[in-house]
């Protein structure tokens, strides 16, 4: 599936700027993943994200910003993820659904992501945590493969390769490997300490996150750490943009490589992952650390 420049433009945004707002609409799953860092799952509460919240954070910005649907499985609730589809439509500002893809062989919720939702990018999650039938998520590429409009992506946690991933190499679709977040039902996973402090020297998931509850986190980030506010509504997302986020990685990126450059580096555990290996992760020496932190600018 080849990118178009304006999902090129997204993933830049997302990725390199930064200006990127994940709306945690709901904490509730239609699955329990053994490894979930949100501890999702079908008996959590039933929570939506307010639209009062959503208006607050759509008067403050603008296209220069992404957005995130994201859960828990979004799909559960899409009257609120129409909601938040159509502010971004309004606003010219590109978007993400963040899903499991339960719904890839749903007539009804595909026709209103088609239709209604239409979001810039679809990422579904393909990995051996995911207790998703794989013929569901082939059925949901099946469906977008020749949709010019919208991109479909996956993302893999690091390590845990999905044992059907090869009947989705035809699609040529772009994989992103995450590492996990020692948070939640993660943590007994996690091989290596990945907790993420608040003095970040860059981390591919940073942006914000912003939960149900109106709190506020870096998207690496859980409820044991990197806190930045109790109550979005009362923050300016700006504000906290122009205080977190100043300092752009210094590594050159071209359009048709974008994912596969991307590595980030996590200044707590000392930890360097490659996005497009899903096997390495690097533990730094201090000196190759106190190099590498010469080249990119702390913020704190
Ligand atoms: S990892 Fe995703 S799909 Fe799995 S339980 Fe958590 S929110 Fe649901």
């Amino acid at each position: 599936m080849l990118m178009t420049n304006q999902q090129m433009d997204f993933f830049l945004k997302k990725i390199v700027d930064k200006k990127n707002i994940m709306l945690t609409i709901t904490e509730k799953c239609n699955i329990k993943c053994a490894h979930c860092n949100k501890s999702s799952s079908p008996e959590n509460s039933g929570e939506v994200m307010s639209k009062k919240t959503i208006n607050y954070i759509f008067n403050q910005i603008n296209n220069e910003w992404t957005v995130d649907i994201f859960g828990g499985e979004p799909m559960l609730y899409p009257d609120t993820a129409i909601y938040i589809a159509k502010k971004c439509h309004e606003k010219n500002i590109m978007f993400e659904l963040l899903t499991n893809g339960f719904w890839g062989s749903d007539r009804k919720l595909i026709k209103l992501v088609k239709e209604k939702i239409k979001p810039t990018v679809i990422n579904f999650s393909l990995d051996s945590f995911h207790n998703i039938d794989y013929k569901i998520l082939i059925n949901l590429v099946e469906e977008f493969k020749d949709n010019k409009d919208i991109i479909i992506t996956f993302t893999t946690v690091i390590g845990h390769l999905h044992p059907k991933s090869d009947e989705f190499k035809k699609y040529n679709i772009t994989n992103i490997y995450d590492p996990l977040i020692n948070t939640g039902r993660s943590e007994k996973y996690c091989k290596y300490s990945i907790i993420r402090g608040p003095k970040i020297i860059w981390c591919g998931v940073l942006g914000f996150d912003v939960r149900v509850d109106n709190s506020l986190y870096f998207q690496c980030a859980n409820k044991n750490g990197c806190k930045i506010s109790n109550n979005i509504l009362k923050e300016n997302i700006n504000k906290i943009y122009n205080k977190y986020v100043f300092n752009i990685p210094k590594f050159k990126i071209s359009r048709n490589q974008i994912i596969p450059n991307i590595y980030s580096i996590c200044e707590q555990s000392k930890l360097y992952y490659k996005w497009n290996d899903p096997t390495y992760v690097e533990k730094l020496s201090d000196e190759k650390y106190e190099k590498l932190k010469k080249n990119w600018i702390m913020d704190s």
